[in-house]
């Protein structure tokens, strides 16, 4: 197998006393990336910044999750939640049968607390049953009352929320 010998970008071969990388690309082109990823990482958007924030989505994929200022459930992992504060939101999805995009009721909690950390984010439940659950403290929002460990189980359809509720 023979050597690239210019850059698969520039087209230039590389600069005296450098190696094109594994990739092919020349070290000019490299530190171009680098401050275009430093660039992009500063001002939150650009392609590498969307790959960054892929990549540390799935390193820390295994622990409870607040991206956005979302809390996002493992599946199968218990995740412990209070809640200060609720809202009943319509928003519009796309149904996942038909394609059509349709109107639902989404409740959305106010999180200061996810597990041992102090968090400002929302917990927003889409799902019937499993805003369901949370119906009795709602009038009264007496779930600030609770800690809720919500562990969910199963995929897709099959999904479904198990709750264990903690006074506090
Ligand atoms: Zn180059």
């Amino acid at each position: 197998m023979t050597e690239p010998t210019v850059c698969v970008e520039c087209g230039r071969p590389p600069p005296k006393a450098s190696k094109l990388n594994k990739k092919g690309v020349c070290v000019l082109c490299a530190f171009r990336h680098a401050r275009e990823a430093a660039e992009q990482l500063r001002a939150h958007s650009g392609p590498y910044y969307e790959k960054w924030k892929q990549a540390m989505q799935a390193k820390i994929g295994r622990l409870e999750r607040v991206l956005e200022n979302y809390v996002i459930l493992e599946t199968g992992i218990p995740a412990r939640l209070h809640f200060t504060d609720h809202t009943i939101q319509a928003r519009t999805v796309t149904d996942p049968l038909t394609g059509a995009p349709t109107k639902r009721n989404v409740l959305v909690f106010e999180v200061d607390r996810v597990g041992v950390r102090e968090v400002t984010a929302k917990y927003s439940i889409m799902a019937e049953k499993h805003a369901g659950q949370f119906a009795p403290y709602l009038p009264d929002k007496s779930y600030k009352n609770y800690d809720f460990v919500i562990t969910k189980t199963g995929e897709g359809f099959r999904t479904s929320w198990s709750l264990q509720v903690i006074p506090r």
